[in-house]
């Protein structure tokens, strides 16, 4: 079952706010930090909100391709799905861990992982 987009909304609504709240909260704990020590919070809960955004956006993309399957990038032939496959790539918004949707051309003995 895939998600509206309301409902994508509303989880990453709810991630910014808890991500906010524990920026807050080690606003009050801490006492005096320097520059680094915010410039490293800060970007840890960048990083973690990036990965919420990127798998979303990812899920959501591929719910919305499983209708026809990608064509092989060597013959062309439309690939088979072969089912949901965890993946955990490392992107550059950091580590992203989720079910894609993994094709196969049986021709060319070739996988992925659409969109790429
Ligand atoms: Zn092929």
């Amino acid at each position: 079952m895939s998600s509206t987009s309301e409902q994508r909304r509303a989880r990453l609504v709810k991630e910014a706010e808890s991500l906010i709240d524990e920026l807050l909260d080690w606003n009050d704990n801490t006492s005096e930090p320097n520059l680094t020590q915010i410039e490293d919070v800060v970007l840890e809960l960048r990083e973690r909100f990036s990965e919420e955004m990127a798998r979303e956006v990812i899920e959501a993309q591929e719910a919305k391709q499983l209708v026809v399957g990608p064509p092989c990038p060597k013959c062309g032939q439309e690939m088979r799905y072969k089912g949901q496959k965890g993946v955990a790539p490392q992107t550059w918004v950091g580590d992203v861990a989720f079910e894609r949707g993994y094709y196969h051309c049986a021709k060319c003995k070739l996988g992925l992982f659409p969109p790429g």
